[in-house]
């Protein structure tokens, strides 16, 4: 079976997620919708996608020389899947527009969980969205937290999370946002993230902070757990080492900040120097009692996009395995 799969708002997201669906097999792309002729729809044309806009704005592609196929109600015809990819504020009226077209939806991380009802990190609760019309694929820092702390708390056990997340100003396509010389601590505590990633770890204990920074290129987290065993910094290193999409590097080995993780993604040949895995400091990790110590760098363009290639396959029903999904999203998609 080759699923339909339709692609929402051509932006950041959207047009990462059209690409990893074009690696796979199992999916295709009928089609990616966008509202304004950007260079962004130039390239959706290039790369063969069928183009679909808001209803009401096709002469501005005509008179911008774009071909379109038609609007998006037309694209969602010919779908059995949506993976939106609007901005955060759409959910409700999209949501609406699926469910009258009998379609299935992804929903991304700037919707609330109580959207779909359901949160999705592939190796946490893949099942969770098994079959299911309306998933909502959590942010890129909740997918980070979970990412690490999954496979913590089921092989050790744990207590309770503390963490603090230094966030990236915007995206680095972005010029109309900032903070450009300021660091903007979020002032509502604790901060979201926290019961966000319980909407998938539902009984874990985490809090969390956070503060914007004037950089573009990634996000930082300082994590602090109690952990239910005494164990070995080595230990958790073993984890960590057998879990899917969770990277160690050693700042030691030239990689002491963001910076150079995002060059080490280009020298890499990475598709536009994106890291789909969460990084992780080896050197920058300890555990003294019974409290781990840790920092992680998320790329917040692309550790999303391989999750989102797993919940298709969940709500679709197409591979009943975690496991097996994630290996072959990662086969494609070239992450290690
Ligand atoms: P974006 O602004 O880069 O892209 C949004 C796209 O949606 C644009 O192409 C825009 O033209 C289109 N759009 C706007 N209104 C539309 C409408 N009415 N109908 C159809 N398309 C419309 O946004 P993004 O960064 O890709 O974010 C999309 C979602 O993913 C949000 O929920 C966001 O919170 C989430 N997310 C973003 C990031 C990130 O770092 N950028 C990471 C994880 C999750």
């Amino acid at each position: 079976m080759v699923v339909k799969v339709a692609i929402n708002g051509y932006g950041t997201i959207g047009k990462r997620v059209a690409d990893a669906v074009t690696l796979q097999d199992d999916m295709k792309i009928v089609g990616v919708s966008k509202t304004k002729p950007t260079f962004e729809a130039q390239v959706a044309n290039s790369k063969g996608f069928p183009l679909y806009v808001l209803a009401g704005n096709e002469k501005k592609f005509d008179q911008a020389g774009i071909k379109i196929k038609g609007t998006i109600d037309d694209m969602l015809k010919e779908a059995e899947i949506v993976v939106d990819c609007t901005p955060g504020d759409l959910g409700d009226q999209c949501k609406a527009t699926y469910g009258k077209a009998n379609l299935k939806a992804i929903f991304q991380g700037g919707e609330d969980h109580e959207l779909t009802g359901t949160s999705f990190n592939a190796l946490a609760n893949y099942k969770e969205a098994w079959g299911k019309q309306f998933v909502r694929v959590v942010s890129c820092n909740t997918t980070g937290l979970i990412r690490t702390l999954f496979p913590i708390d089921r092989d050790i056990g744990i207590e309770r999370v503390n963490a603090v997340l230094i966030r990236r100003a915007v995206d680095p396509r972005d010029s109309k946002k900032g903070p450009v010389n300021a660091i903007k601590p979020v002032l509502e505590l604790p901060s979201h993230q926290g019961p966000d990633v319980q909407t998938v770890m539902h009984s874990l204990k985490i809090s969390t902070m956070a503060v914007a920074v004037p950089t573009t290129l990634m996000h930082v987290h300082s994590v602090i757990v109690d952990l239910k065993k005494d164990v070995k910094k080595e230990d958790v290193l073993k984890i960590w080492e057998g879990t899917p999409r969770v990277m160690l590097i050693d700042g030691s080995k030239g990689l002491p900040s963001t910076a150079e993780i995002m060059e080490y993604a280009r020298d890499l040949g990475h598709a536009r120097g994106d890291f789909n895995e969460i990084i992780v400091w080896r050197d920058g990790m300890n555990v003294v009692g019974r409290t781990l110590y840790y920092y992680q760098a998320i790329h917040q363009e692309s550790d999303v996009i391989p999750e989102n290639i797993d919940c298709i396959r969940s709500m679709m029903k197409t591979e009943p395995d975690n496991m097996k999904s994630i290996q072959k999203t990662d086969k494609t998609m070239g992450i290690k």
